[in-house]
């Protein structure tokens, strides 16, 4: 193993004012974006500021277009000189892990005397970290007629925040305290109360029809309009300094909005003259099925778009070929060392907060099964690159051999023909409500991605 070099170590003054910098306008986008909705508006907007256009219509050299599907993923597309030669990609993925509101959510409990709203949770929780907390609804209601009304609750001071109610200590010895951990807490039993008062010239359903009357007022919804909704639970809080010398970031969703962001300001900022795609889905968090996850046709639709529209001839065989040259990162968290639960790393080959962008050679569980390994090649190729444009970064996996394990976007890439290495941030509690990040790693990777893009 080489000597360990502390990240924080290697910049100097100057650097260290730019991290904090950037750390300030990425805590913006984080705590604002909660959503993949609300990233492809956020990203769309920041792509025709920097002049990037909807692609439709001819494209030309040097064009800056994106793609947008189904208003949950993104592609930002920044030609060469060549729409035929090979693509530097970057993937990430905006979703993260929540509760989804029930198509059919509301209870009246009329021996509680509360309104509830039932939630189907979406991605790998913990279902305890999700209890007790001041709770946000954000997203979209169609109504019948089509008409859209955008909903996001929770994320102002005066704003009211909904909690899903957890037991108190004194009652939850047999019904969570003789369970195991991660068993005391159902999924069915995940539901935010929303409201308290009854209408009193009502006998029946007199809470939830007040409830109703409130929302109709405010928003103009009715029950029905919950069919026709994507409406996610997330955390109300927004993102904050941790730790006295404020070195590291806690929020939600940072898996993976972090590598999205880093990567979209990378491609906006960097000079490059070969062609470049950063690719945002949707869906990783369950499997990247879909037809915004990255298991959908969506990179290869964005390919031939820009093939078919450039006004050359192109074959089947000449996509394969472009995407077989092209070289893919695979920008998603990874996990840094947590203090307390050192045990599930192999230390030799963890990654460490604050020692840069991690690198993964591959991802994957128990005898490496789904992973997409980047190969020796393409690994010495990268280290080269950083080595030589000194961006700190360092290598890691997951965990331990048989600990568990996860996988990333790579492998759907992979399938295409592109070369496809994973690298991202490294996290500290992943998945929950608050995950936290070194500033300097937040850092690393947008630069990370720049050198990619720039070589
Ligand atoms: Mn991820
Ligand atoms: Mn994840």
């Amino acid at each position: 193993m080489t000597e360990e070099k502390i990240g924080w170590n290697l910049i100097n003054e100057s650097e260290k004012k730019k991290i904090f910098e950037f750390s300030e306008e990425y805590k913006k986008f984080i705590g604002e974006v909660k959503t993949e909705r609300e990233a492809v508006k956020f990203f769309r907007k920041m792509a025709e500021e920097n002049g990037f256009k909807e692609m439709n219509g001819k494209v030309v050299p040097g064009g800056k277009y994106y793609v947008v599907k189904n208003e949950k993923a993104i592609a930002l597309v920044h030609l060469g000189k060549d729409p035929f030669a090979d693509y530097k990609v970057i993937a990430a993925h905006m979703d993260s892990p929540r509760l989804d509101v029930k198509p059919h959510p509301l209870e009246e409990d009329k021996e509680s005397h509360f309104v509830l709203m039932k939630t189907h949770y979406y991605g790998g929780i913990k279902k305890y970290q999700w209890f007790s907390r001041p709770m946000a609804l954000h997203g979209l209601v169609v109504t019948k007629q089509g008409k859209k009304i955008e909903i996001k609750i929770g994320e102002n001071e005066n704003d009211p925040v909904f909690s899903i109610p957890d037991l108190l200590p004194h009652l939850s010895r047999k019904e969570q305290g003789e369970k195991k951990l991660l068993e005391g807490f159902e999924g069915e039993k995940m539901e935010i109360i929303v409201s308290h008062i009854p209408d009193k010239n009502e006998k029946e359903n007199a809470f939830k029809k007040h409830f109703l009357a409130l929302m109709k007022e405010r928003y103009g919804i009715d029950e029905d309009d919950f069919y026709s909704a994507d409406l996610e639970v997330v955390p109300a809080e927004g993102p904050r300094d941790v730790g006295i010398d404020a070195a590291m970031i806690g929020a939600y969703g940072q898996d993976d909005k972090i590598c999205s962001y880093t990567a979209s300001r990378a491609l906006f900022d960097a000079k490059s003259n070969g062609n470049v795609i950063v690719i945002l889905y949707d869906k990783e968090e369950i499997g990247s099925d879909g037809n915004v996850g990255a298991q959908s046709n969506f990179i290869e639709y964005v390919l031939v778009n820009i093939l078919e529209k450039s006004g050359k001839n192109y074959t089947y065989g000449k996509l394969l070929e472009i995407m077989h040259r092209s070289k893919v990162i695979s920008a998603d968290v990874g996990a840094a060392v947590n203090p307390l639960f050192k045990n599930v790393h192999d230390m030799g080959n963890a990654g460490k907060a604050g020692n840069g962008i991690l690198i993964m050679k591959y991802t994957g569980s128990g005898g490496k099964y789904g992973a997409s390994e980047a190969q020796a090649e393409f690994m010495a190729e990268i280290r080269k690159m950083f080595e030589d444009k000194k961006v700190i970064y360092q290598y890691g996996l997951l965990g331990k051999v048989d600990e568990g394990g996860g996988g990333t976007v790579a492998k759907y890439l992979a399938s295409y023909g592109f070369n496809v290495i994973d690298m991202g941030p490294g996290l500290i509690s992943m998945h929950s409500p608050f995950e936290l990040v070194s500033k300097l790693d937040l850092w690393s990777a947008y630069n990370a991605y720049k050198v990619f893009i720039e070589s």
